[in-house]
């Protein structure tokens, strides 16, 4: 990766002659099935992109209570395109009632807010969601007049977890976001993928956020890369997940079963502080907390989750209840 970011052909982006961001985009779209798509520096900013893209001010976004774009991008949809979040309980399953969905879709009516966008996340905290729910949601869409998009930041771990062509999975979105970076190992970047007339918008939304960059070629040409070299092995993260999880339950923690590659395991409380400790000074990075996440990624082989499970044993023998 870093020798095809020092080899990459540059231009600028700007004026969209940069052969490199030319070629990403365009691979994108093939591979997602999509006429256009369009490069941006982060996952955030493509999300926002796509909201303020779908929706006009004073419009509203169906989503979930847990969704990346409704949680954890610091309300941009709301601050930036004055676009209003409806969102709706995450059942267990990381998925949307559809009719809960249903039933939010305001009508038409002076007193409202007139809904516009329903936006769904796949993988969601590592869950995978089906094709069938998929179709079920968009056709739900089609039928109330909404658009759809799919936040896709880990898409191609689901399409990698259900043995499914990303574009099957991606089908009949509206737009989906793309992330380079996580599962697939590039240094920064996400793509956003639509229809030529919605990227066009996006384009200039992209611009008012500041995210059109120069000689964009080098975040592009590890794009690239990433998405020709990084796809196919993502199931050895999924089952170095796996094998994370195992040895975590068989240290006696309450471990729930991973999709993909996140792990999610039940810490006590006031074990945090000095869990966290630990593990960073055995090499191991987490999100601590009493559901504590464990993402395993290209960086991580079968021996670093043993040493990761070894720095668990040792913390668990020093401190037997903290498995209680
Ligand atoms: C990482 C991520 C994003 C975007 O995050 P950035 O850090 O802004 O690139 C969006 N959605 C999901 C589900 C993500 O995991």
């Amino acid at each position: 990766m870093r020798a095809a970011i020092a080899a990459a052909e540059l231009g600028d982006d700007v004026f969209g002659d940069d052969p490199s961001v030319n070629r990403l985009q365009q691979r994108a779209a093939e591979r997602f099935g999509f006429e256009a798509a369009l490069l941006f520096p982060s996952g955030t900013q493509s999300n926002l992109a796509a909201l303020m893209s779908h929706c006009q001010r004073g419009e509203e976004v169906i989503v979930g209570q847990e969704a990346h774009t409704y949680r954890y991008e610091a309300g941009g949809g709301a601050v930036l395109g004055s676009i209003q979040p409806q969102p709706l309980a995450n059942r267990p399953d990381g998925s949307l009632d559809l009719a809960e969905v249903d039933a939010a879709i305001k009508p038409d009516d002076p007193h409202f807010a007139r809904t516009r966008l329903l936006a769904l996340e796949n993988t969601i905290g590592g869950r995978v969601l089906g094709r069938v729910y998929l179709q079920a949601a968009l056709e739900l869409a089609a039928r109330r007049g909404l658009a759809t998009h799919l936040d896709g930041a880990r898409v191609f771990n689901a399409a990698m977890k259900l043995g499914m062509d990303v574009k099957d999975l991606c089908r009949g979105f509206d737009s989906v976001s793309v992330c380079l970076p996580k599962g697939l190992g590039a240094p920064a970047g996400t793509v956003l993928v639509g229809g030529g007339e919605f990227i066009a918008r996006a384009r200039r939304a992209r611009k008012i956020l500041g995210g059109a960059m120069r000689q964009a070629g080098v975040i592009a040409a590890a794009g690239l890369y990433a998405i020709e070299n990084h796809v196919e092995r993502l199931p050895e993260d999924h089952a170095n997940a796996e094998r994370l999880a195992k040895g975590l339950a068989a240290l006696g923690l309450e471990v729930e079963p991973p999709q993909t590659n996140m792990v999610y395991v039940k810490i006590p409380k006031d074990a945090c502080p000095p869990l966290a400790e630990h593990l960073k000074i055995n090499g191991v990075l987490a999100l601590l907390g009493t559901r504590t996440r464990l993402c395993t990624h290209l960086d991580v082989d079968a021996a670093g989750i043993d040493r990761a499970l070894g720095a668990f044993a040792a913390f668990l023998s020093q401190r037997p209840r903290a498995a209680a």
